[in-house]
């Protein structure tokens, strides 16, 4: 009991003197010093995760105070990330939540709490490297602040510094991830320190006996390298002092990572990496206009007394790197005659290289699209910048990070990633998936949330297919389609379900042909095209085959009489003439007389609806007799058919509907009120209670006046109005009618 007191008080120190480095780095920050919240933060994490311990047998809090740290003496950021970084693993691994959060420390730290939550593990499988590039997207894309990116590197960072006490599978799994995806990204954000450490201590796991081989090399070089530095920089030294230079100057060894790099990419052995170490001086200095001319000085002074190396010189201080890097580099020939680097920047510049300071995050301009959008982002963070103001320091709040506009990351049940362009929908995902997928998706789930195949998706939406054997392509789908990959799969596969009625109509086509005696010339083809509108000679086989249209004896006379001077009329004139009227008394003259019965048999209709004003069964309709003899269906109020009538009132028939006449679409618009609960009561009232078929529903609301489409595919109209009169009884909706 006694031991146990004095190690719990040697803790409970040890958690108490690590906080208070914390703040001590803090307060000596330019931050404003908001003490009391990253102390309420401290102790809350540390109520909150009392009594865990980590792997490696300490206690829990003394993570996130370490990630505290990092976030605040390594990053560089302020108040709010340091209590989201003390706080971060609360929401995963306790009972509070993001609500607890929001009420103890305000919405903005539990935001990038719930973000830190969010992307936080579970999202890799075995495809990690996969996964990479995809996972890196998604940390930007999803992370509405960047701070939820920075703090994400520290809490990895500091995970690799104690990667040791994990299992060793775990290890190599972090450590893999590590180098794929958080280096990476550390470079990105201009966090260069932390991106040569985590790929040191990635390395140090992923390859031991490597970094063990050249850590060694390493060391039995040192002697000799600190001898030929110390003869390469005391006249340096000398030089910068005469000219009264506030400086610290330093060997830089290459990191072993990057050593092991180079020696596997240019497969070149340890010794022949001239460049191991380079110096580097950077200098005070107040002035900023000056910092150039200091950096052009020293050059001068350098190249006084090596020999310059004549094209590896650098200058990113007039044009810095777009990652916002400034320095002056030069080569020189050392005095064993290998050439050694200098780097020559001022404290300022230095800063931003090795922190990539809130303030200065610039990107690396690299290949590819997503660099320029990140330089579209890198611009506004400029013209932020460049607007002075008193707050610069909370300009962090400002900052929505949007950087791949043009893409969307979204997720597959099993947690893989998909990157899709914008206004891509389920029916993309399917196709991404497996082209079988596409061709028999029937509609999705996103979010858990039924939705069909058009519905369009957002980044960090998880996306699962619904399929149907019975199910097939469809050619207006591609209408909805925004990946070229889902496009072209469709387009093949209608092609291929095509062949079969393209045949067939094909052959129709010939049949008729020799029937009437006519050669398929462009002048026929042509004329048949126009009278059946139809595009060109695919379309009208599809359209044959299909039973779409019907190339009857009518049309074989029309052709005769459109054209009674050419030799094909003639043919087919005396060809019909020959066969004597037997084929004419074919065609059924509709009589106008009589009342038409609209009706479906195995030809299909006997009518086709007019597209003006879609009457469906139970309408009032009249019918019009087109040039193709078929009856054109039109409602009795529709401003077309009194047209008609008056013109044409030879042609007109009365109509009447036969109980056969089939399914029709009908479309009713209704706008209400936008109340809670509302859309759904409707839709369900329409699904479950009249088990009516919607084919389609748009609702588009506008603060609170809600409008919607909905077409519904029914008998007759009687349905129609049954349903708008119970649609009318919702309470909300205002008004309720049949547009066709
Ligand atoms: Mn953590």
């Amino acid at each position: 009991m006694e031991q146990y007191k004095t190690n719990h008080q040697a803790e409970e120190a040890m958690i108490e003197a690590a906080f208070q480095e914390v703040l001590d780095g803090y307060l000596a920050s330019n931050h404003r010093k908001k003490v009391e919240i990253i102390t309420r933060a401290y102790k809350f994490a540390k109520e909150a995760h009392k009594g865990v311990r980590r792997q490696s047998g300490e206690p829990y809090i003394l993570h996130p105070i370490a990630v505290a740290k990092i976030a605040s003496q390594e990053i560089g950021l302020g108040s709010t990330s340091i209590c989201a970084a003390l706080l971060h693993d609360v929401v995963e691994d306790t009972d509070y939540t993001i609500e607890d959060l929001e009420q103890h420390f305000g919405k903005k730290i539990a935001q990038i709490v719930a973000g830190l939550t969010k992307i936080s593990g579970g999202i890799f499988g075995d495809k990690a490297s996969v996964q990479a590039e995809n996972f890196r997207k998604l940390l930007l894309t999803m992370s509405e602040d960047i701070r939820v990116v920075l703090l994400k590197m520290a809490d990895r960072l500091h995970n690799m510094r104690t990667l040791g006490s994990m299992a060793p599978n775990k290890q190599y799994k972090i450590a893999g991830e590590t180098l794929y995806i958080y280096a990476p990204l550390a470079h990105r954000l201009g966090l260069f320190a932390i991106k040569s450490e985590l790929e040191d201590l990635s390395f140090k796991y992923e390859h031991p006996a490597a970094y063990a081989r050249i850590r060694e090399l390493i060391k039995e070089s040192e002697a000799r390298r600190t001898e030929i530095y110390k003869k390469f920089s005391a006249p340096i030294h000398q030089k910068l002092r005469e000219l009264g230079l506030k400086y610290e100057a330093k060997a830089r060894m290459k990191t072993v990572y990057s050593i092991w790099n180079k020696m596997e990419k240019k497969q070149v052995p340890f010794e022949e990496i001239y460049d191991i170490y380079a110096m580097r001086i950077i200098f005070d200095c107040d002035d900023p206009d000056k910092e150039k001319l200091t950096c052009w000085n020293i050059y001068s002074i350098i190249t006084d007394l090596y020999r310059l190396h004549p094209d590896r010189t650098r200058d990113w201080i007039s044009v810095p790197k777009a990652n916002g890097y400034q320095a002056l580099h030069i080569t020189v020939m050392g005095p064993d005659g290998n050439w050694i680097e200098v780097q020559i920047r001022s404290r300022r510049m230095d800063e931003i290289a090795e922190k990539g300071f809130a303030a200065h995050w610039k990107y690396k301009i690299g290949d590819g699209e997503e660099e320029s959008e990140l330089n579209v982002w890198l611009r506004t963070i400029k013209d932020i910048l460049d607007n002075p103001e008193p707050s610069a320091i909370d300009f962090l709040d400002t900052l929505k990070l949007n950087l791949f506009a043009s893409e969307i990351v979204v997720f597959t049940p099993k947690g893989e990633l998909l990157t899709l362009p914008n206004n891509s929908t389920v029916l993309d995902v399917a196709f991404e998936l497996h082209s079988q997928l596409g061709l028999h998706c029937i509609a999705g789930k996103v979010n858990h949330k039924l939705v069909p195949l058009s519905h369009k998706l957002k980044s960090g939406d998880q996306v699962e297919v619904l399929t149907s054997n019975s199910q097939q392509p469809k050619a207006e789908w591609v209408n909805f389609l925004a990946t070229a990959k889902a496009k072209t799969r469709l387009r093949a596969a209608l092609r291929k379900s095509q062949q079969p009625v393209i045949a067939e109509g094909k052959k129709i086509f010939v049949e008729f042909l020799q029937k009437h005696s006519l050669v398929a010339t462009n002048e026929v083809v042509t004329k048949i095209l126009g009278m059946l509108h139809l595009p060109n000679r695919e379309e009208l086989y599809l359209a044959l085959g299909g039973n779409e249209v019907t190339l009857n004896d009518n049309i074989a006379k029309q052709l005769a009489r459109q054209d009674s001077q050419s030799l094909l009329s003639k043919i087919f004139r005396r060809k019909s003439s020959a066969k004597k009227t037997a084929e004419m008394q074919e065609i059924v003259e509709i009589d106008t007389a009589a009342t038409y019965i609209l009706k479906h048999d195995e030809h299909g209709a006997n009518f086709k609806i007019a597209d003006c004003c879609c009457p469906i069964p139970g309408d009032e309709v009249l019918g019009f007799i087109d040039e193709n003899n078929e009856v054109v269906v039109h409602a009795l109020d529709c401003p077309r058919a009194s047209v008609l009538k008056a013109g044409y009132g030879s042609r007109i028939v009365s109509t009447q509907w036969d109980v056969s006449s089939g399914k029709f679409l009908a479309t009713v618009h209704i706008e209400g009120l936008d109340r809670f609960g509302i859309l759904q009561e409707l839709t369900q009232m329409i699904s479950t209670n009249m088990s009516i078929d919607i084919r389609k529903l748009n609702i588009e609301a506008q603060e609170e006046v809600f409008s919607c489409e909905l077409v519904v595919l029914i008998e007759d109209s009687q349905v129609v109005t049954d349903l708008c009169n119970k649609i009318n009884k919702i309470n909300g909706v205002k008004r309720v009618s049949r547009v066709y």
